[in-house]
């Protein structure tokens, strides 16, 4: 895998677009490169007629480890042009103002963006989906996942409540949205399923042909009626509280940041992503 090729790559198979995060090295790690490649190809498909259903996918052996917090190509301190909102670049900013602009630009902005998608789209989910895979599945319509994928949200080691799109109790309900985030542990693709996250699990040579058969009938209805259907439960779970609830805690996800740089060595406790793994390894 060479540096050289695009994070992320695009194709349309019959009336299916298919988005695929594209830096397997790094277990599809989300810098602000993927982040704004992907919102073309978001862009890309919605705008095509001829497309009817986008599949999200990561190449390799995983969905995506969450947003980049160590790899050589981290591009924090980079300015891209905005899509998601108006706020101001966050580069050469101070303190949390730097944070928060970011952060409300490049995932909450992007995610709320991303799920009015206004055609159908299915996240296809093997191996690793944490924190920051997390919200990109979850922003997805449906979540097809092979049997040896895996979900966590482990930023309560970073002294952090969940990543920055809080949709937990709304995926997996409260009670369990809880345990999730006290143990910041693994759940398995079944244990997902039970708990009503992912609509399905196969076998992870079946994972493609299960997705795309999936968007093909899909893609047999009509455009309109299926983006009425996407906006209608939506909605529903707008007025039950999602969108504001993740505003809310947006708050507190920006609290934890900036005590961490008050009292630590950053905002992120100190952590980064193999000291994050070496501890979910010990569980
Ligand atoms: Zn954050």
């Amino acid at each position: 895998m060479t540096e050289s090729q695009p994070v992320v790559l695009y194709r349309v198979e019959d009336a299916t677009a298919v988005v695929t995060m594209n830096r397997p090295r790094y277990r599809n790690a989300q810098n602000s490169a993927m982040t704004y490649a992907l919102d073309e190809a978001f862009y890309r498909a919605a705008e095509d007629p001829s497309v009817k259903v986008v599949v999200l996918a990561g190449a390799g052996d995983h969905f995506s480890a969450g947003h980049d917090i160590g790899t050589s190509e981290r591009d924090i301190d980079k300015t891209f042009p905005r899509k998601a909102g108006l706020w101001w670049d966050h580069v050469g900013r101070p303190g949390a103002e730097s944070r928060f602009a970011r952060e409300e630009e490049v995932y909450i902005g992007m995610c709320r963006r991303w799920r009015e998608l206004p055609k159908p789209t299915i996240a296809m989910v093997q191996g690793a989906c944490v924190a920051g895979g997390l919200m990109l599945s979850w922003v997805c319509d449906l979540i097809v996942a092979a049997d040896d994928a895996f979900f966590a949200d482990p930023v309560v080691r970073m002294g952090i409540p969940g990543v920055e799109y809080f949709a937990h109790p709304t995926a997996m309900g409260a009670r369990f949205a809880k345990e999730f985030l006290f143990l910041g542990e693994r759940i398995d693709a079944m244990r997902a399923h039970q708990l009503g996250m992912i609509n399905r699990v196969v076998p992870r040579a079946e994972l493609e042909s299960e997705a795309m058969g999936m968007a093909a009938r899909i893609a047999a209805m009509p455009a309109f009626g299926l983006a009425l259907v996407k906006k209608a439960v939506n909605q529903v779970e707008d007025v039950m509280g999602l969108q504001t609830g993740i505003d809310s805690v947006f708050g507190l996800h920006q609290l934890a940041h900036a005590h961490n740089a008050e009292v630590g060595v950053d905002s992120l406790a100190g952590q980064d992503a193999r000291s994050m793994r070496d501890a979910s390894r010990h569980q």
